[in-house]
């Protein structure tokens, strides 16, 4: 029998840990922690010291039910350096830099830890979950910000510097919405959840959370249908240029956001096939999670296993 592993999806207010038991999260529990707040608040090495610290209580707490969690696997919102395995920078965690969470949670643990993108851990749980014969898998995750994942023959790919996939910060429009990461026209900045508040606050002058303007759009509200078709097309768009580069034909659409994917598709639909070049029409499938948001979960404990 396989031992559990843990798997941790690190978000900027929450963190979800997960026993992960032969692709199956046996154990799940959603701890309140305002990371960002923290990261704003703290000198960046107390925020490291509270970072690491509270995700080792809820280990603790994990290991209470499965004391046999043979390693950690943690997917984290930032930039992750594929040698040193640090946190280089995070966009929605700021002050971080260079920051280890690897070793003083090992150290605090006593067990291994892998520490990865989450949306590239996301990426990773979707191909264990549902395997492509050809081995290739785009994740695209759509929340608060925009994250992608790369799965190519099997293998996680993060690039020489720990950014491939990073298209939430493709441009999408010149000199557009300025964003976390310091440049401006992200496509996380119009096809996220944060970007469809600012649309639809620019196209009426108000202010309505994210969910609202869902349901607005549902009850046909024009500027809310026309903030999701706009989404859509910006994503579209991005997803039209990663194709060309790298010639993946299945693309798995997750984060809190594909709920609200109906409102999205026939405009992304549309832009995606216009966008496409000729041969790769109509053979791009894109398909919503069926997760139910664990993908990140189990990603991130495959990968601990991995390596421990
Ligand atoms: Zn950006």
């Amino acid at each position: 029998m396989s031992a559990e592993l843990i798997g941790i999806d690190v978000g900027g207010t929450n963190f979800r840990l997960g026993v992960v038991q032969e692709l199956r999260v046996v154990w799940e529990k959603r701890f309140q922690a305002d990371f960002s707040g923290v990261c704003r608040r703290q000198s960046a090495a107390d925020a490291l010291e509270t970072i690491t610290a509270t995700l080792n209580d809820a280990v603790a707490e994990a290991r209470i039910s499965y004391p046999d969690v043979r390693a950690i696997g943690i997917g984290f919102p930032g930039f992750i350096d594929p040698m040193t395995r640090q946190v280089i920078s995070s966009p929605n965690l700021p002050n971080l830099s260079n920051a280890d969470i690897v070793g003083p949670l090992e150290r605090r643990s006593g067990l291994a830890v892998v520490l990865e993108n989450d949306a590239s851990a996301a990426a990773y749980g979707e191909f264990a979950l549902s395997p492509q014969s050809n081995g290739d898998l785009i994740y695209i995750g759509l929340g608060t910000g925009v994250g992608g994942g790369l799965v190519l023959q099997g293998e996680l790919r993060g690039g020489t510097h720990g950014v491939a996939m990073e298209i939430g910060h493709l441009t999408v429009e010149r000199g557009g919405r300025p964003c976390g990461c310091g440049n401006r026209g992200c496509l996380e900045q119009y096809a996220s959840t944060n970007g469809v508040v600012q649309t639809y606050a620019e196209l009426t002058g108000k202010s309505l959370s994210a969910y609202d303007i869902a349901q607005a759009a549902r009850q046909q509200d024009d500027a809310a249908v026309k903030t999701f078709e706009q989404a859509g097309e910006y994503l579209a768009s991005a997803l039209a240029h990663i194709a060309k580069v790298v010639d993946v034909g299945d693309v798995v659409i997750g984060g809190g956001m594909s709920a609200s994917w109906p409102l999205m598709q026939t405009a992304f639909d549309q832009r995606l096939q216009e966008d496409l070049i000729p041969g790769l029409r109509g053979k791009v499938k894109v398909r919503i999670s069926q997760a139910q948001d664990q993908a990140g979960i189990i990603g991130a404990a495959m990968l601990s296993g991995q390596q421990s």
